[in-house]
């Protein structure tokens, strides 16, 4: 049982705290699972404090006080005169029904056999304050998101990651964009500065820049950020060379980043976790791919690898987390339906410590009001309801065997239609994304020595490959500091967005490109 595991002695807040903090922040008691309310944590140790990095702006916030008159609705027999909440009678739906393909393997008494689901499986409404039901869905809600959808999650989460702290919670984002937005407005300030892998989520370089943050492209390799790399830069910190305080945050995506495909092993997550500790540094880990671990390349042409003898099996095999090794609380996760089930579905979730979860909700309540009640009902339905925790975990299985198959491909391709003198790669093992690293730029006829052009050379390369008719990214739309000058020409390819054919197409083309760029 995963929550028997012995708790780590090391962490030194364990013990110092009153009893009466452990409900201190309030956060989410209706989405807690089985375990929450069982106190099956109490041999956990807190979440450490983060005030010191909480911005001013989180400091300011103290809730939405008509969210919190909510609180009285549970009340019975309440008579509400009080919120502007329209009338369920008065919504023109009566069903949402859904229809999904069979992909089971294990049924739910598998699973529950296997040990791997906590609680139920499927959801028991006795236990859940309300019935999800188009009234409640279709209302206005929480900032949380609904509490039948957030205990699922919550259970998930405790499932995957077991995070090893007590007072670990959930909430539910517009995704994982809206996720990285509001944790930066509640841990920077303007003119701080992040840390990153060197090639990062452009989306996020983007989403830091107009709150002031700049990131600190950290050095990497096929595995992500170097933790000797990213102690070096934060001890030999230079306040007046570098215009920054030194960085309190990270951003890192350590499962098929985006767009370099890297994934770090369990040993250098655990390693960076100790720089992280060494020089108090708070990590933000978005993990959209993290579902998308991949069996080794072996071969395009190589047998797919038999799928796990277990839910179990599957949930081991996993790289651990960062979550799954927090001791301190030090971890924000952020996960996404988006690139497993729907991102139209615009549904992701945060995890986090409690007093890092209650801002965000602070914050929640007065921007996004949480994803839409649409698609949450729709998304319970399908994951609580009609799959239940066991169901979900097959899907997950089959995906994940469905993009094996186009990483092989796209390697196949590779291997047969581009030129090895010019171009490199490493095979990824999770995700969506394959990193070209166009190695031999320097013998491209217009490489200039004096003024080592990369980006003019990569943008003809760019325009060269379009004229191909295939369409591939610039790596250095990915740089996370883009004020850098980088001396690496890499291009982004996806396997996720075309069908096998089209994928091994587009790369011939793509070898075409660079074949007549190169004269190889
Ligand atoms: N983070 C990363 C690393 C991504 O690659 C993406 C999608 N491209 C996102 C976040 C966006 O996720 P969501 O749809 O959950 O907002």
């Amino acid at each position: 049982d995963p929550l028997k595991a012995p708790v780590p002695k090391s962490n030194d807040i364990r013990g110092r705290r009153k009893k009466a903090d452990k409900a201190q922040w309030g956060v989410a008691a209706p989405s807690d699972s089985a375990n929450f309310r069982q106190g099956n944590y109490d041999d956990k140790p807190l979440a450490r404090r983060w005030d010191h990095y909480i911005s001013d702006e989180a400091h300011t916030r103290k809730g939405n006080n008509l969210k919190k008159a909510a609180g009285f609705l549970g009340k019975p027999g309440i008579i509400s005169l009080g919120g502007g909440l329209p009338s369920s009678e008065y919504f023109p739906f009566e069903e949402l029904s859904i229809k999904v393909p069979a992909v089971g393997k294990f049924s739910e008494q598998e699973t529950k056999e296997s040990g791997v689901i906590l609680t139920a499986g499927k959801h028991d409404l006795a236990e859940d304050k309300a019935i999800f039901d188009i009234a409640t869905a279709f209302n206005y809600g929480q900032g949380t998101g609904a509490a039948q959808l957030l205990r699922w999650i919550t259970e998930h989460t405790e499932m995957v990651h077991n995070p090893p702290y007590q007072d670990w919670r959930c909430t539910m984002s517009i995704g994982s964009t809206s996720g990285l937005d509001m944790a930066l407005r509640m841990l920077s300030r303007p003119g701080d500065m992040m840390l990153s892998e060197d090639y990062t989520f452009a989306a996020a370089v983007e989403c830091a820049l107009p709150l002031g943050v700049r990131m600190c492209g950290v050095p990497m390799d096929s595995e992500g950020i170097l933790p000797d790399a990213m102690d070096e830069i934060l001890t030999n910190w230079d306040v007046a060379d570098r215009g920054a305080r030194k960085p309190h945050l990270m951003y890192t995506v350590p499962t098929g980043q985006n767009p370099t495909g890297a994934t770090a092993s369990g040993a250098r997550r655990r390693a960076i976790y100790k720089v992280a500790q060494k020089h108090d540094i708070y990590i933000i880990e978005d993990e959209p791919y993290y579902f998308l671990q991949m069996q080794p390349y072996t071969g395009s042409d190589g047998p797919n690898p038999p799928p796990p003898a277990s839910h179990a099996d599957f949930i081991k095999a996993l790289v651990p987390s960062y979550l799954s090794l927090d001791t301190d609380g030090r971890v924000m996760r952020l996960d996404s339906f988006s690139k497993v089930l729907a991102p139209g579905s615009r549904i992701g979730w945060v995890t986090a410590s409690a007093q890092i979860i209650k801002k965000y909700q602070q914050h929640a309540d007065l921007s996004t009001q949480g994803p839409s009640g649409f698609s949450q009902l729709a998304l319970w339905k399908l994951v609580d309801e009609h799959w239940g925790h066991g169901g979900y975990l097959d899907w997950l299985i089959h995906i994940r065997l469905e993009y094996t198959t186009r990483r092989n491909i796209i390697l196949g391709a590779c291997e047969k239609y581009l030129p090895k003198s010019i171009v490199r790669w490493n095979p990824p093992s999770a995700g969506m994304f394959h990193w070209l690293d166009i190695y031999a730029y320097k013998q491209h006829p217009l490489w200039d020595e004096k003024r080592k052009n990369v980006e003019e050379i990569e943008e003809r390369i760019f325009m060269k490959i379009i004229d191909e008719g295939a369409l591939l990214m610039r790596g250095s739309w990915f740089y996370a500091d883009p004020s850098q000058k980088h001396d690496t020409l890499f291009f982004r390819a996806t396997y996720a967005a075309a069908p096998g054919e089209k994928i091994e197409e587009g790369v011939r083309r793509l070898g075409e490109a660079l074949r007549r760029e190169f004269g190889v």
